[in-house]
């Protein structure tokens, strides 16, 4: 084996670019120091265009687990009546926590693979007689690489509730297209390791004055996560209650930089260019793909090859090209496996782990199918340069 470099197209951990690496070497400050409070009102506020957010982005040390925790232990009381829309693996994570909090959670369960339609949350919302706190959504179902038409199910929520809208975006916040106030989202929250390019470990929670309003009179008990405690600490010391995570802030800072110099636009048509290449290459080597073209994510793509190969392609990428890819999550272990390609991905790493697939698949086929799969990609790489 030559590589001592690998290759890591996981949705979450993401490869990390080394101006961020860099960025987050530089020496420690004080938390309680005026240049900590000038990086902190930098990140909040450079993060807003890709939160789609009209205020400041809260920063709290911990993973994309302790963002929905937050989202939820802010809002959810004791005995509340929420509705989940639970697509994969991360809405059933979702309704596990509001749960938790004692929560009377009408859990929307949608086949694992496809979309929650505008239709559904509507029909489910009328069967219902009881008046609802919140609806939490997940935006890209990492477990499926779904994306969920958020937009229109916050557009339901509202024509049908005065229930607070809460999206977890953790797997595409930085990818994809959002407008809080446009989509009618409450609390959008999101972490550091997926496209945001960054270590796990940093947690991004956006917000509206309804939201505020809400979690201010909320009794739930909390301490750490308490929304209120950032609140204060950010509008009256520009500081954070706590210790923060100030590397992963100083790297958060150089991730904006690199976003801007991009272009946030171009950031968003790189990342659809990522998804249609990879798609259209696969299917011309005959992998199946999970999820259909119009809810497939730009950030995470499923494929469904049969499941004697599942092992073979996993290992195969991993051994002979030292490409790391995941597997399915509960029942679709086994099943399904699943690309990443968001933050730090160019449409060069897509060409390089098509050409472990295809090598492999050539193996499988036992046919020569070298460059089918990346022609393909170029081809669509083509019409876009
Ligand atoms: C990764 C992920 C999470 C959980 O994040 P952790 O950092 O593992 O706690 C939550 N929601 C979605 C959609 C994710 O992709």
């Amino acid at each position: 084996m030559l590589f001592n470099q690998q290759f890591l197209f996981t949705p979450g951990p993401t490869p990390i670019p080394d101006r961020v690496k860099l960025a987050m070497n530089e020496p420690m400050i004080a938390h309680r120091s005026k240049a900590f409070s000038h990086l902190l009102e930098d990140v909040s506020t450079r993060l807003q265009p890709i939160f789609g957010a009209r205020n400041p982005v809260l920063l709290v040390a911990g993973t994309g687990t302790s963002a929905l925790e937050t989202a939820a232990c802010n809002v959810v009381e004791d005995g509340n009546h929420v509705v989940v829309v639970v697509t994969g693996a991360f809405g059933d994570r979702f309704a596990n926590i509001c749960q938790a909090f004692g929560a009377n959670v009408h859990r929307l369960n949608i086949e694992w693979g496809k979309a929650c339609e505008p239709g559904q949350l509507e029909e489910f919302l009328k069967s219902l007689d009881v008046r609802v706190k919140a609806i939490f959504a997940t935006y890209c179902e990492t477990s499926t690489g779904v994306l969920n038409p958020i937009k229109e199910l916050g557009r339901i929520t509202k024509q049908h509730t005065d229930a607070l809208f809460i999206v977890d975006g953790v797997s595409c916040i930085g990818a994809v297209p959002v407008a809080m106030e446009e989509w009618k989202i409450d609390i959008l929250v999101s972490g550091s390791q997926k496209a945001l390019m960054l270590p796990p470990g940093l947690a991004f929670i956006a917000l509206n004055e309804n939201a505020r309003e809400v979690i201010n009179n909320c009794k739930t008990k909390r301490f750490y996560f308490d929304v209120n405690r950032y609140l204060t600490s950010y509008y009256e010391e520009t500081s954070t209650p706590f210790t923060p995570a100030v590397s992963l802030i100083a790297g958060a800072r150089e991730v904006c930089s690199l976003i801007e110099e991009e272009g946030w636009e171009n950031v968003i048509a790189r990342h659809q260019l990522l998804k249609e290449m990879l798609r259209r290459g696969l299917e011309e080597i005959e992998i199946p793909l999970f999820v259909e073209d119009d809810i497939a994510s730009p950030t995470v793509t499923s494929i469904q090859p049969k499941e004697e190969l599942i092992g073979t392609i996993k290992q195969g990428l991993q051994e002979k090209f030292g490409i790391i890819i995941a597997g399915g999550q509960k029942h679709l272990k086994g099943k399904i496996l699943r690309i990443g390609h968001m933050g730090y991905c160019t449409p060069y790493d897509v060409l390089k782990v098509l050409t472990g697939i295809e090598m492999i698949q050539s193996n499988v086929l036992d046919r020569n199918i070298y460059g089918k799969a990346i022609a393909k990609a170029e081809e669509v790489w083509g019409k876009n340069v």
